[in-house]
């Protein structure tokens, strides 16, 4: 009979094969370690936490990410019941215990009966038979060159280069406006595509020398290459010279403030929309290196910015994903080898529990393909379907980076207040309305 493999025994690989497992077929991981490591990985099991032991907030009313937690308990998630069992206390947070977890999630799926653990690295893209590949961040070399012959080069990155993305409520449109530069675009939706941030020259000094004050990250060993390429940190521009930004991703001209039309501003920061909805706009060239502490200190200096609410705040890393907007379908194959489902953060969410959660709906969609029962999408009210339907379609696929789960990827609820005092009826509602549309999806 036919097998399901899966690539990779991470996060996402071992998620997707326990549901798949416990839905009666036999399953197949490879994964290449302990044979070949990563810079990042310590052992050979499986679902190991490369970094820190945080599954982040488990609040699943007014966090996007305890939603998604719930959603994966509800779902009989693995990775979930593991990190139950070796949970440590860290207030509203899910810390794990690192190594009984993974030893933990490597025990039970290799007592299951319907699995096997092969040891090895795959080189090669799979030519047929039913496949999930789930290798991560650092995914192995060879692999990640089968992945870009097929894809095309320019569809994989090595890095990511994640500039802040910012909710558009908390966005004080009486000092911002929309506008394009040189008001390009014709369609309502080019024309709210940019929204702008003026700055004085008073206000651009100050911010440079916030930025070159600011606390960095540093490399890890074995993490860098040429990332200097396209993507420069904003506080490396600065470095280089103080009007540097200035004739770069800041450059004032092609807009005019529609808040004060004669006074010329003399640095814009542009952000972009960054999702259909329009609930999300990105930065526009403000990739950086800053802490996350002192990117909200001095991002919050800008002019429009100083209630911002981050969606997600910058970073560049060393992060194996594909253009899944463009190449995966609804089902998350891949659209030129619909046999390969891709899974984790290889298809470009961020973090431990949106990577196993990717893994988990790859698992269940491969479980229904093969066994001829066809699956729905979950819906876009879930945190599982928002996510999915943001890396399959709903984000930008000319500017995708990976991205955290967050309400912003939400259709709204419609008819509440705004602001800080009814966002957490908002965060209610979304909460509330996931709930009964997953168990709604997973009883169907
Ligand atoms: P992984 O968990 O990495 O699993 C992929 C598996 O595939 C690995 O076991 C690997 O050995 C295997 N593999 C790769 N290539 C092959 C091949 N060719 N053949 C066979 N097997 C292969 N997220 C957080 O939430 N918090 C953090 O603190 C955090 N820190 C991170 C730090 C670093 C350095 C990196 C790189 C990522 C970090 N992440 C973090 C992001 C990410 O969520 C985790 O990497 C997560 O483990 C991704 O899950 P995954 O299943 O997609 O990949």
């Amino acid at each position: 009979t036919d097998k399901l493999h899966i690539i990779g025994g991470g996060m996402a690989g071992s998620e997707a094969a326990w549901q798949a497992a416990e839905a009666g077929l036999q399953v197949v991981i490879h994964e290449m370690r302990p044979k070949v490591g990563t810079f990042a990985h310590q052992t050979g099991l499986l679902g190991e936490m490369v970094c820190s032991n945080s599954f982040r907030s488990d609040d699943s009313e007014q966090n996007a990410v305890g939603l998604l937690h719930w959603e994966m308990r509800a779902a009989n998630g693995l990775i979930m019941a593991m990190a139950d069992k070796h949970r440590l206390p860290a207030g509203g947070a899910l810390a794990v215990d690192r190594d009984p977890f993974a030893e933990s999630v490597t025990a039970v799926l290799r007592a299951h009966e319907n699995v096997t653990v092969e040891e090895g690295e795959i080189t090669e893209l799979p030519r047929d038979g039913h496949w999930i590949i789930a290798t991560g961040p650092l995914t192995s070399g060879a692999l990640a060159e089968a992945i870009a012959a097929e894809t095309g080069a320019d569809a994989l990155a090595f890095f990511d280069a994640i500039a802040p993305i910012v909710h558009f409520e908390s966005i004080d449109m009486d000092r911002a406006w929309m506008q394009s530069r040189y008001d390009k675009g014709e369609t309502e939706e080019e024309r709210t595509a940019y929204l702008n941030c003026p700055m004085d020259k008073h206000q651009y000094e100050d911010f440079i020398d916030a930025l070159l004050g600011a606390d960095k990250t540093e490399f890890r060993e074995g993490e860098t290459a040429n990332y200097f390429d396209g993507c420069l940190p904003i506080e490396v521009m600065a470095e280089r010279g103080r009007e540097t930004l200035r004739f770069g991703p800041m450059k004032p001209v092609g807009l005019t403030n529609a808040h004060a039309p004669t006074d010329k501003p003399y640095a814009v920061v542009q952000l972009r929309r960054d999702n259909k909805l329009g609930t999300l706009y990105n930065m526009v060239g403000f990739q950086t290196k800053m802490k996350y502490g002192a990117q909200t200190d001095v991002f919050r200096r800008i002019p429009g910015l100083e209630n911002a609410q981050f969606a997600r705040l910058g970073g560049i890393h060393r992060n194996s994903f594909i253009n899944s907007p463009r190449l995966l379908d609804a089902q998350m194959r891949l659209r030129s080898q619909p046999h390969i489902r891709f899974a984790g953060q290889i298809t470009g969410v961020e973090g431990y529990v949106e990577s196993a959660a990717m893994g988990l709906l790859a698992g269940r969609m491969a479980v229904a393909e093969m066994l001829g029962r066809p699956l729905p999408p979950p819906p876009e009210t879930t945190a599982m379907g928002a996510l999915m339907t943001h890396i399959t379609g709903g984000a930008d696929a000319r500017t995708f980076q990976p991205m955290n789960v967050n309400f912003g990827l939400f259709p709204p609820v419609e008819g509440l207040k705004g602001g800080r005092r009814g966002r957490k009826d908002r965060y209610k509602a979304y909460t509330d309305r996931a709930k009964a549309d997953w168990q709604g999806w997973l009883e169907s």
